[in-house]
């Protein structure tokens, strides 16, 4: 079984990787247990940091390394907050403040669309010239105010059109499979599967 080392100390990305990728089979060890710290993230760009997390973890232990970025991107604010999605209303990281500046800054707009984004990057090793990279996007709106009580981050004003309901309203197994990290999720393993 082929050890890769994961780029996140997030419990539930940990399940949902260790998940989809038992049919590669992979021993998935999150970065945590082989003690490396938490990579910088000074890019503008998912992609940017999801490569420097993934160089980070691989370089530290020697091990193939998976990484993740995502956030939200919304079209009247120019797809901001983007990659600054979980500090948008500044430190503590607090998802109730992010939202409420969310909704202050839309507050005259009428063009409500957003999508989550999630990008993926898997190297073989540290210096990998040739990255494995698989993103996921999910399109929706922002309500003007929050509901329902699952999920986290922007999920109680992401509206899911096709669905008439919030992400926080959705059964989490039917956010996992819309959701853009599954989304990218499944594209990387189809990917992986044919390297
Ligand atoms: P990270 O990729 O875990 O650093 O997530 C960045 C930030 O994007 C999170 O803190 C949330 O604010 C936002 N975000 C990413 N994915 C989701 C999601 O599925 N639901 C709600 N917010 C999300």
């Amino acid at each position: 079984m082929q050890k890769i080392v994961i780029a996140s100390n997030n419990a539930g990305k940990l399940r949902e990787f260790a998940a989809l990728l038992a049919p590669l089979d992979f021993d998935v060890i999150p970065q945590s247990a082989l003690q490396v710290p938490e990579a910088e993230e000074p890019h503008c760009t998912f992609v940017e940091n999801a490569l420097a997390k993934a160089r980070h973890a691989a370089r530290l232990t020697g091990l193939p390394a998976l990484a993740d970025d995502s956030g939200i991107c919304v079209n009247a604010l120019g797809g901001a907050p983007g990659v600054y999605s979980a500090r948008f209303a500044g430190e503590p990281k607090s998802d109730e403040r992010n939202n409420v500046k969310l909704l202050d800054e839309l507050a005259h707009q009428s063009d409500r669309r957003a999508h989550y984004y999630c990008v993926l990057v898997f190297v073989h090793h540290a210096d990998d010239p040739q990255p494995i990279i698989a993103e996921g996007e999910w399109h929706g709106e922002i309500l003007a105010s929050p509901q329902g009580a699952g999920g986290f981050g922007y999920d109680p004003l992401f509206w899911v059109p096709e669905h008439r309901q919030t992400v926080a309203q959705l059964e989490a197994g039917l956010k996992n499979q819309l959701s853009h990290r599954g989304k990218a999720l499944a594209a990387l393993v189809a990917r992986l599967q044919r390297a």
